[in-house]
């Protein structure tokens, strides 16, 4: 039953789905094979883990692949951000409110991946309820990037990134606001996408900014991506009713088509002052290795990128003041244990529940949406975001996708922007555009910039063109080796 021909956790996703079909190797070697590695792992990806559990769905893998009638998926172990509420393992979001959470169903995505036969591995370290671009958020501690354990593997989906760079796991999920999926995948050197809004049910993901937030997969390579995103999207009507009324699609479909004539949108405001040298020098070398494909560079504009900052900064505190007041103590989570009357009950679990940062983000959603002031900020920013996406809409006129940095710089050190928030808010500035204006985005790894910390190359396409992306990515994947590249763990 063992002769794979290299180690389990070398092989992608497409590899290990086929290694299992043919029964080369067991869903419960595999399994087994992650679990130990996992456990090992001084990484702090993992916030919960049950052999019990994985080896169970394992064993229930093995015996539909006996049967003949596994799932695309069947067998391969896939762990989920802390973001999405599973059954069967703790759900915390990354905050001390929800330890020790259990929630009676699995999150949309959850279950639409074990339908496919994924086999859950445990869940994933984030900054806490996904506010955050270092995973130092977390109530949990931070998680450490394997390419260099003192810096941050980016956030919020850090664990995610982290243990897919670390082959801990095959692939994972993650969850994208303002370039949570994208940002981390940058910095550990994974593949990464979040899709157009409303392609993924929310159901089951922890609310942050409910008109921002899509669920997506971080895996090695961009057909593993396509892999994991076809079983993940769909139509979810009676549970999330911003979930987009279009098919379920195959994200496979154009892997492998040619690129030749591939407009590739630059735009100069993505390469202005505050790009690192580092950065800009692989990612001008992926747009060189473009061209080589037969692909054409067209300068473009997205002249409000920079304002994208204050009105993501505006609109995601707004919503998240909205749905985390859910959490008072009543109906699940934390409840602080003395206290005099009901409103002091709220007060003080709130107080202990909720880690600094997302503190912030409430006080501040609180006051752009109060009387008074909220036609200066929450109002103006939503108008913007509006111009924001037409931008876009006039970028997609003269290209086919547009192609950028994802970050202005590798993955900082940890601790490395202190007590500092804006410095992490300015980080995203490259992240936001796209999210503000609900389009797909990816990262993929394009090379190495100082101290030989991974650099990822963005991508971002128009509404539902995910399969175009993928194979735009696929592309260079299938030229070039950085994808390969693996951190010394
Ligand atoms: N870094 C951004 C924030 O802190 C984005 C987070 C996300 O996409 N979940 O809000």
């Amino acid at each position: 039953m063992t002769q794979y021909s290299t180690d389990l956790h070398d092989l992608t996703v497409a590899q290990l789905a086929t290694q299992l079909r043919s029964r080369k190797v067991s869903a419960v070697e595999v399994a087994q094979h992650f679990l130990a590695r996992a456990k090992d792992s001084s990484l702090g990806a993992f916030l919960d883990l049950s052999e019990e559990v994985t080896l169970a769905k394992a064993r229930a893998a093995d015996a539909r692949l006996a049967a003949g009638s596994a799932g695309v998926l069947e067998g391969v172990p896939i762990a989920h951000k802390d973001i999405f509420v599973t059954r069967d393992f703790v759900s915390t979001a990354g905050s001390k409110m929800l330890a020790g959470y259990r929630s009676p169903f699995d999150a949309s995505v959850v279950s639409r991946l074990a339908a496919a036969g994924a086999v859950t591995l445990g869940k994933l370290n984030c900054d806490e309820f996904a506010m955050g671009s270092a995973n130092e958020n977390s109530a949990y501690g931070p998680v450490k990037n394997p390419w260099d354990t003192a810096r941050t593997p980016g956030g919020s989906s850090g664990g995610s990134a982290a243990a897919v760079a670390a082959r801990l796991t095959p692939a994972a999920t993650g969850t994208d606001t303002g370039g949570s999926i994208r940002q981390p995948a940058s910095f550990c050197g994974v593949t990464g996408i979040k899709p157009t809004y409303g392609r993924a049910s929310r159901y089951g993901m922890v609310a942050f900014a409910s008109s921002l937030d899509q669920a997506g997969p971080l895996a090695r390579t961009a057909q593993d991506c396509a892999l994991l995103l076809s079983s993940m999207c769909g139509p979810d009507p009676d549970r999330d009713s911003t979930s987009l009324d279009v098919p379920a699609e195959d994200f496979s479909l154009q892997l492998g088509d040619a690129i030749d004539g591939l407009r590739i949108g630059v735009p100069a405001e993505f390469f202005g002052e505050g790009l690192a040298d580092d950065v800009r020098a692989a990612v001008d070398a992926a747009l060189k290795q473009y061209m080589a494909l037969g692909a054409k560079l067209v300068p473009i504009s997205l002249p409000r990128t920079e304002l994208s900052i204050p009105v993501y900064y505006i609109i995601a505190p707004a919503e998240a003041s909205s749905n985390l007041s859910r959490f008072d103590g009543v109906k699940f989570g934390h409840r602080a244990a003395n206290y005099t009357d009901l409103t002091d009950m709220y007060l003080q679990t709130r107080a202990e529940g909720f880690g600094d940062e997302v503190k912030r983000r409430i006080m501040i959603g609180t006051y752009v949406l109060s009387h008074g002031y909220y036609d200066a900020y929450y109002l103006q920013a939503q108008k913007i975001r509006r111009m924001i996406a037409d931008d876009f809409q006039a970028a997609f006129k003269v290209c086919d996708v547009i192609a950028g940095p994802v970050a202005p710089t590798v993955a900082w050190k940890l601790g490395g922007h202190g007590n500092d928030p804006l410095a992490d808010y300015l980080a995203d500035i490259f992240t936001l555009p796209a999210s503000l204006a609900g389009l797909p985005g990816m990262s993929l790894p394009v090379g190495f910039g100082a101290d030989q910390m991974p650099v990822g190359l963005q991508l971002i396409g128009n509404h539902l063109t995910e399969a175009r992306l993928l194979n735009v990515a696929h592309r260079f994947q299938q030229a070039t080796d950085w994808h390969n590249a693996k951190p010394v763990v």
